[in-house]
């Protein structure tokens, strides 16, 4: 089975043959995208949630490495040892910095709405739940990464509307003095990143290869969960607690 989960091309292959007139889970046409992204009986049965879940973990997990990096790189405040460097020297050094915005502060906290159900940070009262907030007290920055993992990954409405849905939020973020950045990303559920993962994680400092490295995971990740969305075609053999691996 797991051999069978990592070969997306064969994947995609068998998933092109895997039609069927009648889903066993719901009885309607199971079109692909059905299966993957419509029926209402995968839905309530939590397989969607399950799936960008699976992502979102991976998501958070590549953050989390960069947030104890910058962490432990932060240097300390250098006000008593200002030190002159040749222009060509400070050209140098500049360019190899990273010029993300984890790497603006050192105090980032990061939340994310899986285990425990996310509690947005103390800025302003709301009941909104992003799938993921970094934010840095300090420097008073948050970022809110929502995810959603559908069938098309270039369709742009689906991002248009979850960015919609926390501009207000983060509107009243930057009234309390905050700076604050929105980014939908997405996933497709055959495991295609969207731009807007690469332009998300660039704009938060991963660069080369740590970058090229993160996409990937992601991908793996959902491209796995919808090979087991689509295998489990019983409606009584989806168990996600069983199946969390
Ligand atoms: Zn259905």
């Amino acid at each position: 089975m797991d051999q069978f989960c990592k070969n997306i091309e064969s994947n995609l292959h068998r998933w092109d043959l895997a039609e069927t007139p009648d889903y066993p889970l719901c009885g309607q046409r199971g079109t692909l995208q059905h299966i993957h992204t419509s029926c209402n009986v995968a839905l309530a049965q939590g397989r969607y949630t399950w799936r960008h879940n699976k992502v979102l973990r991976e998501l958070a997990d590549i953050l989390e490495k960069e947030r104890k990096n910058t962490r432990s790189n932060q240097p300390r405040p250098t006000h008593t040892q200002i030190r002159f460097v040749r222009e060509r020297e400070r050209r140098t050094s500049r360019s190899e910095k990273s010029t993300g915005i984890i790497s603006q502060a050192g105090d980032w906290r990061l939340a994310v709405d899986l285990n425990q159900r996310l509690k947005f940070p103390d800025i302003v009262p709301t009941n909104l739940r992003p799938d993921m907030v970094l934010w840095s007290p300090g420097s008073k920055k948050i970022i809110i990464i929502e995810l959603t993992v559908p069938w098309e990954e270039r369709c742009s409405e689906a991002n248009e509307r979850k960015r919609i849905k926390y501009e207000a939020l983060l509107l009243e973020c930057r009234e309390q003095g905050w700076q604050t950045w929105n980014y939908p990303v997405k996933v497709g559920c055959r495991g295609f990143p969207a731009q807007s993962v690469w332009r998300m994680l660039s704009a938060l400092g991963l660069a080369g290869r740590t970058r090229r490295a993160a996409v990937p995971r992601m991908a793996k990740a959902a491209e796995r969960a919808s090979c087991w969305v689509w295998m489990r075609k019983d409606p009584s053999s989806w168990t996600p607690t069983t199946d969390a691996q």
